[in-house]
């Protein structure tokens, strides 16, 4: 087998940061371009370290990532999905549609760091709740031009299609939360803290539950009531504009991963694609390098930027790790799936998105913002009664729904679906114990990705703010 050797001309586009001079002669290498991968990777450049990233699939961007649209139903498991040359030429939507917040600091950070301006990839809108109910009033909340979290008190005082009742529980258990500082001492169900306040049926089906299946893609009654909480926490608490919804103007690749690539390569690091590590050298307590199918890198650092399944593949061999690899056995998966479903180009939502309540489809997004007229984007969340159809008795019910929702609208041209079986881990209650640090029990092998323990739902969030910190951590241990 041959051994590469992994040593890296430096760029002449170096950046010269003032934390630079670091004791590390071999490369780092970072096996995933996720956007935690790709964090990690931007920021270990940025401190002119030498850096190689794997990634397995064709393209960049794990559970981010651009698709080609085509009138089929097909299923695509995670992101071993290829993009060939000729697909690129159909119209480019995502793997899954994204929502990202105003809360996402570090995603902002990362953006400006490789000189990503967010108004050339992002329209902000201030937080508005649209909630489509069958047979019953529509619900809408939308968040005052207040100073936080004054702003969600006005959008829930002066909501419409609540009820007077509905509002004041819902005022109440915010003001209760807020007085805990959205942290508990046992963590429980979301549905069991909702009951422990008193919300009413209306206000969990039109509020609380769509936030937790759109944020923690797991069912109310088992979710993790402190994640939910947390993400509360941060959106809510501090600034106004947290709370503001970000819609991508581009797919996901353009979005991050493609100027990410071109940061890091101008900057002296390597993106090898088509690279899959499949085994670790581990030696004495220290990482020694990685293999792949037909060759072996040589290195004193590895992150993984996995998913937490492939890491504790990776990590399985190894008594050392074995801790880590039986915490990660804990974390279990959840699908996401979306039904994109092309109708004629004056087919309007008049809104970017509107939350479904008492459907199997459970929000639906109008893909005008990327110039693709009469796009429609269905999400469902989570496990569920839908994922045992096959994918046209899917489009069939989804495009059923649809038309007794919008009954003015004519029948649709193309259908596409997309399954993400694992798109993220499960957050169920007392999760966040098995969810580890960046930092392992073998000197040199770090992991980073959205499941470590940011304290975060899976999101483009966690996994910024892990590669992030991971990478930092790295970089504070090389100038010790
Ligand atoms: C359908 C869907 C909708 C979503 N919606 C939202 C949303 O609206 N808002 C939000 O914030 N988040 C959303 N998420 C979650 C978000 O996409 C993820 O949390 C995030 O992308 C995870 O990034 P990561 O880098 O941690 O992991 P990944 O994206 O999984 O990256 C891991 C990378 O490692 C690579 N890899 C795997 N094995 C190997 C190997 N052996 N060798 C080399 N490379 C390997 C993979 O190909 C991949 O590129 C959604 C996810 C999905 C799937």
């Amino acid at each position: 087998m041959p051994h590469i050797n992994s040593a890296l001309p430096r760029s002449p586009h170096a950046n010269h940061n003032k934390h630079s001079v670091v004791k590390q002669v071999k490369p780092v290498i970072v096996v995933g371009g996720g956007w935690a991968g790709l964090t990690a990777a931007i920021e270990l450049v940025r401190h002119e370290i030498p850096t190689i990233l794997l990634e397995s699939a064709k393209q960049l961007g794990g559970r981010a990532r651009r698709v080609p649209f085509e009138n089929k139903v097909c299923a695509i498991n995670n992101s071993d999905a290829e993009t060939s040359p000729k697909k690129q030429a159909a119209i480019p939507v995502d793997n899954g549609q994204h929502l990202l917040i105003g809360a996402y600091e570090s995603t902002l950070s990362i953006f400006r760091t490789i000189g990503v301006r967010e108004d050339s990839i992002l329209k902000r809108q201030r937080l508005t709740l649209n909630i489509k109910r069958r047979y019953r009033r529509d619900v809408k909340i939308t968040a005052g031009r207040l100073p936080a979290p004054l702003h969600i008190a006005w959008g829930l005082l002066f909501a419409r299609g609540l009820s007077i009742t509905d509002r004041i529980r819902a005022l109440t258990f915010c003001a209760a939360m807020s007085n805990i500082d959205f942290t508990l001492d046992k963590d429980e169900s979301c549905l069991n803290l909702f009951n422990r306040y008193q919300q009413t049926d209306v206000i969990i089906k039109c509020l609380w539950e769509p936030l937790c299946l759109a944020t923690l893609n797991t069912k109310i009654d088992i979710a993790s009531a402190h994640i939910f909480l947390r993400m509360l926490r941060e959106v809510f608490t501090h600034a106004r504009t947290d709370s503001d919804f970000l819609y991508t103007y581009t797919d996901l690749g353009a979005t991050f991963p493609e100027p990410a690539m071109e940061y890091i390569e101008k900057n002296g690091g390597n993106i090898r694609l088509g690279q899959r590590v499949i085994e670790l050298n581990i030696k004495n307590l220290r990482i020694q390098g990685v293999k792949l199918n037909n060759t072996t890198i040589e290195c004193e650092q590895v992150i993984l930027a996995t998913p937490h399944s492939v890491t504790q593949k990776l990590t399985a061999p190894y008594t050392e790790l074995r801790p880590l690899h039986d915490q990660l056995k804990e974390l279990d998966h959840q699908p996401i799936c979306t039904v994109y479903l092309q109708y004629p180009s004056n087919t309007r939502l008049n809104t970017e998105m509107i939350g479904l309540e008492g459907t199997t489809s459970q929000w639906i997004f109008d893909r005008s913002i990327y110039g693709q007229f009469g796009l429609m984007a269905i999400v469902i969340s989570s496990d569920g009664n839908h994922m045992s159809l096959d994918n046209d008795a899917l489009c069939e019910l989804v495009e059923k729904e649809i038309s007794e929702l919008f009954p003015q609208w004519s029948s649709a041209l193309k259908r596409m679906v997309i399954r993400e079986k694992r798109a993220t881990f499960h957050s169920t209650t007392n999760c966040n114990q098995f969810r580890p640090g960046n930092k392992t029990a073998v000197n040199g092998l770090w992991v980073a990705g959205d499941y470590t323990n940011t304290g975060l739902p899976a999101t483009l969030e966690s996994a910024v703010r892990s590669g992030s910190r991971c990478a930092h951590t790295l970089v504070k241990s090389l100038q010790c």
